[in-house]
């Protein structure tokens, strides 16, 4: 075996082999791929999934993934062999829940540009003639979707691969890496060492472990999930073909199914989740059937065979003819880990990945570790998106099983996970529960989304009753509460945005030169401003407060800003970056009657000539220091206010008692989200992501191109005489129509967007719905409509932001 590679790819599963596949098609030479078991039946979880591929999901990443995947696939053969069978899919309803769910899945595959449709039950049984139609409401359709050959294609991939100067070695373990000065230098087997500069993990259920070898945590658990396959059929008569049936899912019950020519394959989603220890898999050698497969546990199948029976009865007069637990990855919130390791350069990794997206992650993980970028917006995929609790094997193992149980339930966008919480408290925790907060969770804090408490201001502030599913999860309450801000003043908990600290005498020009505004300005400014990638996409927005001359305070998107700070800081060690939302809190004190509260405590000068709107001053509310941020993302005047967490309940605590007289409202972040919509502020994201440049997203105003280089800086000039479309603020025509978010927008029957942000502005008198549009729809007036459930909602472009447009609240 070599001794030296440009790339070495560990697991030669889908991942691995279409990464391969991919790498080699970007130019890559000198590949070199190791599998611990044999070529390419390694194993592992490729090699005993059946290889369904449902391509819709509620993700439009996920989705494009799935897209690209079968496109891949179906491009392939072995030995003229397929490795893709085209035959459609189905999804039955047995309760009204899920059919009501079907409509809103088929909407998600509109605004995806997937093809779909909802098909009745006697159609759905005429497409699958074993199914029994009187026990659905329906069926949803996908033509494209059907069922990957994964094996076949990994091989058909890695000859393609081959033909490039890929290498692939079977019975080849990885048993270390050598990662010396902060990057990887060497990949280490039984066989030898490969010296390589990158390395690529794609080990599936082995990746926590292959990870620790490197020193990086790769936070997915292994999970136990049963598969059977059931005895001939006689209504298949022998059917020599793999499969014609579309591939079926029956969510309600937790199931799934294929045909294997004149049987049938029955997946179980019903038991309890099995966890398993990646450093408990047992070795090739050790393994009863396969590494990636234990025995079938019957205790585990429960029901599953009864509801199989039910649904297609014909399974009644079969038996079980072989069935195992096989083993895949889950993470904490069900997305894949896709990235470079954030401590080791050089070391990326695949991992969590399904069939269904193997060939797009591939594809995708190519562009990375080739261009630098990818053209799909992958926050939600990043490996880097974790908060520390978010690695530990308690959290891995808790969030991974439940997302193991929620796999086919339906799931309302607002939808709490119950464990383990609650995890982070702000140090208000105290004050908010005495006042009946009602908490979500966000990054593992604790928020307010309403105050119970505030149920009286519902005599004052009349909020409009919801539709039962925009209704969920939703109170009332958080309508008054937004009133009372506009009208009085809001205490808002802003404590889990997270915060940088960005230090040193280099710290200024490493931040000019990641985002778009101008912020070599003097102390006590503050700047709204963006961090793009290399093609003008938008990474993250960001409000730069310059604290001192070589102090920065960045309110951020999380620890994906964080890493990518982290990756440019400059090599002479003139600047630094640290995360210090704990350290501090922050309390919002926004509304008209907020300078009144604020004096109430407070001597410093709060006119606007000494402490303008953008800019941050040293303060004292009462006792405690406070650095507060003329800043509002509601659209009112007031504060940021922030101070050391130790100092939190008091300020709480003084601002309250001094707000009673203008009647102090605690506010909670469904009001806050309301509020920051009919200001048309826009949520990182959701409403901008990677996808969209500034100008698309209507940010433009926080680039300032002439202030010099930045990242990102070259392609957005390129890109601002060619806006095709326009992030657009539409109205509802019918106010009592609220939607979610990620419905298809239409225009002439067409789908022309999707929708980003919605909700309701209490203040405009509007049910809102963000979304892009081709820029000749973008214009006032124009008359477009929301699919909702299925109901074509009509609605109407609006000049924003409706609320305030002349900003004259924020700067009284
Ligand atoms: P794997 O295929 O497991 O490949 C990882 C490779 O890494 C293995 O070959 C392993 O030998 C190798 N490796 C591990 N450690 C080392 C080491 N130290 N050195 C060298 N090599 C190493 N997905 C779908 O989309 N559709 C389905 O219908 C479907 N059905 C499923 C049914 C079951 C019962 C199960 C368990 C999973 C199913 N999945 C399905 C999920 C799917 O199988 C996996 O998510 C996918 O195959 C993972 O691919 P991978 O390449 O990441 O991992």
């Amino acid at each position: 075996m070599q001794t030296s590679a440009s790339l070495v790819i560990v697991g030669a599963g889908v991942v691995g082999c279409s990464a391969a596949y991919f790498l080699t098609k970007k130019g890559v030479r000198d590949i070199v791929v190791l599998d611990q078991g044999p070529l390419f039946d390694t194993g592992g979880s490729t090699s005993h999934a059946p290889g369904l591929v449902f391509q819709t999901n509620a993700s439009k990443t996920m989705t494009t993934l799935s897209r690209r995947t079968v496109e891949l696939y179906s491009s392939l053969e072995l030995d003229g062999q397929p490795c893709w069978y085209g035959v459609g899919s189905l999804e039955v309803a047995r309760t009204p829940e899920r059919w009501l769910d079907l409509h809103r899945k088929l909407g998600w595959a509109r605004s995806w540009g997937l093809e779909g449709c909802l098909l009745d039950a006697a159609e759905v049984a005429r497409r699958v003639p074993l199914l029994d139609p009187s026990i659905i409401h329906g069926a949803y359709y996908v033509p494209t979707d059907g069922l990957a050959k994964a094996v076949r294609a990994c091989e058909a991939m890695a000859r393609e691969a081959m033909q490039h100067g890929a290498s692939f070695h079977g019975h080849t373990p990885v048993i270390g890496f050598d990662t010396s000065d902060g990057r990887v230098q060497a990949v280490i087997t039984p066989n030898g060492r490969i010296a390589t500069e990158r390395v690529l993990i794609c080990t599936g259920i082995w990746g926590p472990k292959v990870g620790r070898m490197a020193g990086v945590s790769i936070p997915l658990t292994p999970c136990q999930h049963q598969y059977a396959r059931t005895t001939p059929l006689a209504e298949l008569g022998g059917e020599e073909r793999e499969i014609i049936h579309p591939i079926l899912r029956d969510q309600d019950v937790s199931m799934y199914y294929r045909q294997h020519f004149d049987g049938y394959g029955i997946g179980s989603y019903q038991h309890e989740p099995l966890l398993v220890d990646a450093e408990d898999i047992l070795p090739p050698e050790r393994a009863p059937i396969q590494p990636a497969m234990m025995d079938f546990t019957p205790e585990h199948f429960g029901d599953a065979w009864a509801d199989a029976v039910k649904l297609l009865p014909p399974l009644g007069k079969t038996e079980i003819a072989s069935a195992f637990n096989g083993m895949f990855s889950f993470t904490p919130d069900g997305f894949p880990l896709i990235g470079e390791a954030p401590d080791v350069r050089g070391l990326w990794v695949a991992e969590a990945v399904w069939i269904t997206h193997g060939g797009g992650v591939g594809r995708t993980v190519a562009d990375l570790m080739t261009d630098g970028v990818s053209d799909l917006d992958l926050h939600d995929c990043d490996l880097n998106r974790f908060e520390p609790h978010a690695h530990t094997r308690s959290y891995v193992r808790a969030r991974g099983a439940q997302q193991y149980r929620e796999v086919y339930d339906v799931i309302h966008p607002l939808q709490q996970m119950e464990q383990p919480r609650p995890l982070r408290a702000t140090p208000f925790h105290a004050r908010q529960r005495e006042l009946g907060a009602v908490f979500f969770e966000a990054r593992g804090w604790e928020r307010p989304q309403w105050y119970a408490s505030n149920e009286r201001l519902l005599t004052d502030y009349p909020v409009p009753a919801r539709t039962e599913w925009a209704g969920r999860h939703w109170s009332p309450i958080a309508g008054a509460e937004h009133q009372a801000t506009r009208e009085r003043v809001g205490l808002f908990d802003m404590t889990s945005l997270p915060k940088l600290e960005v230090t040193g005498p280099g710290a200024l020009s490493l931040l000019q030169g990641l985002v778009t505004n101008q912020i070599d300005r003097p102390v006590g400014s503050v700047v709204y401003a963006l961090m793009l990638d290399e093609t003008g996409g938008i990474r993250s927005d960001v409000t730069v407060a310059r604290l001192g001359e070589d102090r920065f305070q960045v309110g951020s998107n999380g620890l994906l800003d964080l890493d990518w700070i982290r990756r440019h800081l400059p090599t002479d060690g003139s600047a630094q970056v640290r995360e210090i939302t704990g350290a501090i809190c922050c309390l919002g004190l926004w509304g008209p009657r907020a300078r009144d509260v604020a004096r109430g405590v407070c001597d410093d000068d709060l006119s606007t000539e000494a402490f303008p709107y953008f800019s941050a001053r040293r303060i004292a509310i009462g006792e405690v220091p406070v650095e507060a941020l003329r800043v509002s993302y509601v659209g009112e005047l007031g504060w940021e206010l922030y101070t050391p967490a130790e100092y939190g309940q008091r300020l709480w605590d003084l601002l309250w008692e001094a707000g009673q007289p203008s009647g102090i409202v605690a506010v909670g972040r469904a009001a806050f989200e309301s509020l920051r919509l009919e200001k048309g502020y826009r949520l990182w994201g959701v409403d901008m992501t990677t996808e969209h440049t500034p100008y698309e997203a209507g940010v433009g105003f926080a680039v300032k191109a002439k202030k010099g280089e930045f990242v990102g800086r070259e392609a957005l000039l390129r890109a601002k005489d060619n806006v095709c479309r326009r992030l657009s603020c539409l109205t509802l025509d019918d106010p009592s129509v609220v939607v979610m978010g990620k419905e298809p927008i239409l225009a002439g029957g067409n789908v022309v967007g999707y929708v980003t942000s919605a909700g309701f502005g209490y203040s405009a008198g509007k049910s809102i719905a963000y979304g892009y549009l081709p820029a000749e729809l973008a214009v006032p007036g124009t008359q477009v409509a929301v699919e909702y459930f299925g109901e074509a909602c009509l609605a109407t472009v609006a000049a924003e932001p409706l609320f305030d447009p002349e900003r004259r609240r924020l700067t009284v």
